[in-house]
């Protein structure tokens, strides 16, 4: 922690997201395990699995080869998310940051950690990207590598449009910025909440066409069916 840092936190002590007590971090002990796990299944069928892998039904329909969700989008994830992307983002990025990292235990240290880029707008607009500040966080406590990889084309904007609408948005919507690093490497894709999945098989697909053996995903939050209004 830095001086600056440290003054900061004597003259405004974090309260905690979930419960308002006050703590020297974003969440309390509590609260963390207060927040519903999500079992390893494979996150297009939803059947359970080994190590979040997708199940050989869905193979052939995904890039992926495993998908793993920390905790179920409800109440206090879904606040945390918010908060991440408005609020104190470094603070929060690290607390949703440590749960990742200890659910993605089982995951080699020799994998690339690669945040999935937030549509550049967004990103304009509150001056970071908070998947990239999971990926480096993530890395740090695994030690492991991370990269950013990946670009948006445009400014994608998923919010608001009909299904067919986004998936044409996101047909090739990203590139790779380095696509030496992606060849023969074992990637991990970090975002924060898994929807219906199809941003996590976009930057799947243009990985793997620059030669990436294996890609899977990490992901703080899953919800079963999540308004797009919600991730404003
Ligand atoms: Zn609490
Ligand atoms: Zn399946």
């Amino acid at each position: 922690m830095s001086i600056v840092e440290a003054i900061i936190q004597i003259v405004a002590p974090f309260t905690c997201i979930g419960c308002g007590a006050e703590e020297d971090r974003k969440l309390c002990e509590a609260c963390t395990e207060s927040l519903t796990p999500v079992s390893s299944r494979c996150y297009r069928c939803g059947r359970a699995s080994d190590m979040s892998q997708t199940c050989a039904a869905c193979q052939p329909s995904t890039l992926l080869e495993a998908v793993t969700a920390c905790v179920e989008y409800a109440d206090l994830s879904k606040q945390l998310v918010r908060d991440m992307k408005y609020e104190r983002a470094q603070a929060v990025s690290k607390e949703i940051a440590m749960i990742m990292a200890q659910t993605a235990r089982h995951i080699s240290q020799e994998v690339l950690y690669v945040p999935v880029p937030t549509a550049t707008s967004r990103v304009r607009k509150r001056g970071y990207d908070h998947a990239m500040l999971l990926a480096r966080e993530i890395a740090r406590l695994q030690n492991a590598s991370w990269a950013p990889l990946l670009r948006r084309h445009g400014q994608t904007r998923q919010v608001g449009a009909t299904k067919l609408e986004r998936a044409k948005q996101l047909k090739g919507a990203f590139r790779v910025i380095h696509p030496e690093k992606a060849t023969d490497c074992h990637i991990v894709l970090v975002d924060d909440v898994l929807t219906t999945g199809s941003t996590l098989e976009s930057a799947a697909q243009v990985l793997r066409a620059y030669g990436a053996t294996r890609v899977d995903a990490l992901v703080f939050a899953q919800g079963s069916r999540i308004l797009s209004s919600e991730l404003l």
